[in-house]
């Protein structure tokens, strides 16, 4: 293991002879690979006890992958062959299991990285994690875009007497069979949540605030995102969105009629200019549609049994879910303000450049185009940071220091 190998002089003190990467997500053990790939080692800090914490401690037992698995899986190592097209998030886990130990990966686990901040004095990097100070070239960042939940601040909602979650914590919907619930926030993971209720014989109701775009997860049997990848490679955004505005009016019809009303630009232009990803259905329309499901406005505040919505009109809820996202932590430990912005813990150049910063820092997975965007990170920084490593093995020279 790398940290076997390190120098250390003060016992606090660790240097490290290759990068160190904050998170053991898929974007930590993609880098790792990749590197690894290239004769670089690195080492790997984790807060967690495991890999792949945000799917192991922070999901719901019926997720699936949202996009065909020839878009999720990591660098070097193809999903097994059995796998579906949208493979579990079990089977998910099992192929990360797999790649790190693969790539023999041994991530330092139960170490949160604190702070970090580049030593201009020696011109490495000193990171505080758990009771050791490690220091080294290159820092590269995958703790995530989904690090933390994100709870809006909603008027009387400290009133409310039932019980507040995060889909962080929802596992499933068989915890609230019978009972009514009230689902914030329509994304993905709001949709999936209120189809896994409905299965559950709960009474879902989901808050739509915004305007959305809601797509068939496939056209024709083909993935919707495949055809969209597979047409932006010869045709304008405007004219791809407009064939998918086409096909999923014909597939799924009007979808204001519904409560759901389409933004006046196209989904894949959405995406592109404010990272808004678009739903891609798996069933919760349908039972939009029927009534299993009810759409209901903008809360305008809670009250002790439920909720009163900008239309005037009022819910008595047992549970309220939070779909409301996540947010990067990078603003809480990182002590740097040129490269990722400090207000939202991202970095400020967009995809493609979203990986390098300055004095060996790196970012991967913060591209919000998924697995797809993390893999190619890790390959950028891996080639970037071998070309490095070649040309002279830098730590050696400073050992001497302590
Ligand atoms: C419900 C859901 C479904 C998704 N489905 C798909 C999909 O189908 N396809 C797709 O391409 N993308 C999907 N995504 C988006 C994205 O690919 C995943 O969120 C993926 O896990 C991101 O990997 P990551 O390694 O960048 O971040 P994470 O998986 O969040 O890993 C970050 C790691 O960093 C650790 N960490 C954080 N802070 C610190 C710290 N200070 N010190 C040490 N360790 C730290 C965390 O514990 C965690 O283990 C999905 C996201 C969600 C939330």
């Amino acid at each position: 293991m790398l940290h076997r190998k390190l120098m250390t002089s003060n016992p606090k003190q660790v240097w490290v002879l290759g990068p160190v990467i904050v998170g053991a997500g898929p974007s930590g053990l993609a880098t790792a690979a990749c590197l690894k790939e290239k004769g670089v080692p690195s080492l790997i800090l984790e807060k967690e006890s495991c890999i792949a914490s945000a799917w192991k401690l922070r999901t719901y037992e019926r997720l699936k992958l949202h996009l065909p698995r020839q878009f999720c899986q990591l660098p070097l190592m193809a999903f097994p062959p059995d796998f579906p097209t949208y493979p579990t998030k079990q089977e998910f886990i099992s192929y990360l299991e797999a790649y790190a130990k693969h790539f023999e990966i041994e991530p330092l686990f139960r170490t949160e990285v604190r702070n970090a901040k580049f030593d201009t004095n020696i011109g490495f990097w000193r990171i505080g994690a758990g009771e050791s100070e490690f220091i080294c070239r290159w820092l590269i960042v995958a703790t995530g875009e989904n690090a933390e939940a994100m709870l809006p601040e909603l008027i009387g909602l400290l009133d409310y007497r039932g019980q507040v979650l995060h889909t962080s914590c929802y596992r499933r919907g068989d915890d609230f069979r019978g009972k009514k619930v009230l689902v914030v926030g329509c994304g993905n993971s709001g949709m999936e949540v209120c189809l896994d209720l409905c299965a559950s014989d709960a009474q879902a109701s989901i808050v739509v605030r915004d305007k959305l775009h809601i797509l068939p997860r496939e056209i024709l049997g083909i993935s919707t995102f495949g055809i969209s990848m597979w047409l932006l490679k010869w045709f304008p955004i405007k004219m791809v969105d407009g064939f998918l505005l086409f096909c999923t009016r014909a597939m799924l019809g009007d979808t204001a009629k519904y409560g759901l009303k389409r933004p006046k630009l196209g989904p894949l232009e959405l995406k592109m200019t404010s990272g808004k990803t678009p739903v891609l259905d798996v069933g919760t329309l349908n039972k939009i549609k029927r009534g299993k499901i009810k759409v209901v406005p903008e809360i305008n505040r809670f009250t002790e049994k439920g909720a009163e919505f900008v239309d005037g009109s009022k819910g008595v809820f047992d549970s309220v879910i939070f779909a409301t996202g996540y947010r990067s932590n990078v603003s809480t430990w990182l002590k740097e303000g040129d490269f990722f912005n400090e207000k939202d813990g991202n970095p400020r150049n967009p995809f493609p450049n979203s990986w390098k910063g300055t004095n060996g820092l790196y970012a991967v997975g913060f591209t919000r185009r998924g697995l797809m965007g993390t893999s190619m990170d890790a390959h950028r920084i891996a080639e970037d940071i071998s070309s490095q490593w070649n040309f002279k093995n830098q730590p050696l020279h400073f050992s001497s220091r302590y």
